[in-house]
């Protein structure tokens, strides 16, 4: 009963509106959208949804990756129209001839592999990339932690720095490297991999390979003078101290200049304002220093001359349309709106986007309705009572659809977890704030995530991932 799919026919009678990216912002969008008003094609090299904030334990397989993906073709089969997906990256937008090129850049590739789609309206939901700000061996030496890809290769460098470490006659000092994971970047998600690390370390390596226990650490580098810059000074003293006595080592006001293939080379100001050099052995290295911009919005950024000034991504106005353009829209971490780059703000933006396109076509099929009873009423020498109501109440609901408020985010609050079965949280609480850190937040954090799950199908994963761990411990084999 759930066949056949709908069938992708574009209707010329239709706008075709393009959407790039499968992330935060371009699935609340497609969640939102009345796919029947558009014909809707989706780009994206990523043929999934990922609920980035449980990556971090992915890292150490607390969570198994697939429960965090949804599958986009699963998405889009419960819309009323068909959608069409293409899995590839748009590799250039031309805002002229208002076409895009795509790129089939997975590792099957058929005889055509790239070509271009024309749109009428494009929504622009690609993301950012790692920040590595130029930073000499950054690229080459350490993993990120950013897409799933990212966090299985953590999880088999992890096992394979502690396995290397337990070779026999491995000297002290090359035990001592293996066994030193370093993350750079004092961040949210720098803070709950080192969270989640210690807790795999504590709660399994210790007990399944003792002999490298006590050569086991973790470091935290940051360039600012504390971690969680974003939350309050109470959270961030809290997550200082249960960071440091989950035996964490945070190394504050200490900026990584240069990586190799072993080593990080980090500058620390002294509290006497004098700088000192530092080199840092380590096994493992996971960079986490934010956003950088995505070569496919840098080059749109390039050809509008409105974007000259624009840095960190595609500067919006306040319906989010990128400034410069006409039928352009941006949302997420790509976009510029004044807001920080998260998932919260990415939902909501493309939520706004689905109400703004879906009363964008009630109008112009209203519009349309009325063109059509005047030219009636106009045959009919203006005499027909009921044409003239209709006309009327369209005209009505019509001044109301047209006053959409422009786009306003909704701060529901920030979470991170911090190792040992604590979270810290920073919610809006009856038009207050409340900052709280613990166990207590800890178990708030689970559910909240857990109810921010896609789809039931996630959550069920999710909670089993969680009781399995709990019950026979992470699986360290290593694939
Ligand atoms: P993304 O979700 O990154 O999606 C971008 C999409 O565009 C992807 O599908 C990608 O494949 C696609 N794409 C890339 N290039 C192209 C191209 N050239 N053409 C077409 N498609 C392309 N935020 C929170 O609010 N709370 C949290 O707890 C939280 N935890 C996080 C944990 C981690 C580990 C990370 C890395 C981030 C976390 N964030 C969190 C931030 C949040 O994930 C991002 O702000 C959010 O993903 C941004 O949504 P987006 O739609 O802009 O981009
Ligand atoms: P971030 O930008 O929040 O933090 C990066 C940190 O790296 C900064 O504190 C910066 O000072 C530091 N840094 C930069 N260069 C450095 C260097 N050379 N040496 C040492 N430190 C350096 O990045 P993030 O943690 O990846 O987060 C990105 C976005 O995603 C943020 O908006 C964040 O709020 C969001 N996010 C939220 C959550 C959550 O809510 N739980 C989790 C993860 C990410």
């Amino acid at each position: 009963d759930r066949y056949p799919e709908p069938q992708f026919e574009p209707d010329p009678s239709k706008k075709t509106l393009v959407i790039l990216g499968t992330g935060w912002g371009s699935v609340a969008l497609l969640k939102k959208l009345d796919t029947e008003n558009y014909n809707v094609v989706v780009v994206s090299p990523r043929n999934y949804f990922l609920f980035t904030p449980l990556l971090p334990s992915c890292t150490t397989g607390t969570i198994e990756h697939r429960s965090i993906m949804e599958p986009v073709r699963a998405i889009l089969r419960h819309k009323k129209a068909a959608v069409k997906f293409y899995e590839a990256e748009a590799s250039s937008i031309d805002p002229d001839r208002k076409v895009i090129k795509i790129v089939d850049n997975s590792e099957i590739k058929g005889a055509t592999s790239e070509t271009e789609i024309p749109y009428d309206m494009l929504v622009i939901g690609v993301g950012a990339e790692n920040a590595t700000f130029g930073i000499p061996g950054v690229r080459e030496n350490s993993c990120f932690l950013k897409e799933i890809g990212d966090a299985q290769r953590i999880r088999k460098k992890i096992m394979d720095c502690v396995e290397t470490a337990a070779f026999k006659g491995q000297t002290p000092e090359e035990v001592d490297r293996l066994m030193h994971m370093v993350v750079v970047g004092g961040g949210p998600t720098g803070v709950e991999f080192a969270g989640e690390l210690q807790d795999f370390f504590e709660e399994d390596i210790k007990k399944l390979v003792p002999e490298i226990s006590p050569h086991f650490k973790v470091t935290l580098i940051e360039a600012l003078p504390n971690v969680l810059p974003s939350f309050s000074k109470q959270l961030i003293d809290y997550t200082e101290n249960t960071l440091r006595e989950e035996k964490i080592d945070i190394k504050t006001k200490t900026m990584v200049k240069r990586v190799t293939d072993k080593t990080v080379e980090a500058e620390i100001s002294r509290p006497d304002g004098g700088k000192e050099r530092v080199e840092i052995p380590y096994g493992l290295l996971v960079w986490a220093t934010g956003n950088a911009v995505r070569p496919i919005v840098k080059d749109l950024i390039s050809r509008i001359p409105a974007q000259k000034d624009s840095r960190r991504g595609l500067a919006v106005n306040e319906y989010l349309v990128v400034q410069g353009t006409r039928d352009i829209w941006a949302i997420g971490d790509c976009a510029v709106a004044g807001y920080a780059p998260t998932a919260q703000v990415a939902s909501q933006e493309g939520n706004f986007l689905g109400r703004l396109f879906n009363n964008m076509a009630k109008t112009e099929n209203h519009e349309a309705r009325i063109q059509e009873l005047s030219s009636k009423m106009n045959l009919q020498g203006g005499n027909s009572a009921e044409a003239a109501r209709e006309i009327e109440s369209l005209e009505k609901q019509l001044r109301r659809m047209k006053d959409i408020k422009p786009f306003r985010y909704s701060h529901q609050g920030s979470l991170a977890y911090i190792g040992s079965e604590k979270a810290v949280a920073d919610v809006s609480w009856w038009n207050g704030n409340l900052a709280t850190g613990g166990s207590l937040t800890y178990l708030f954090w689970r559910s909240a995530y857990l109810s921010m799950c896609f789809s039931t199908r996630n959550r069920v994963l999710v909670i089993l991932d969680w009781l399995k761990s709990k019950a026979f411990g992470r699986d360290v084999s290593r694939e």
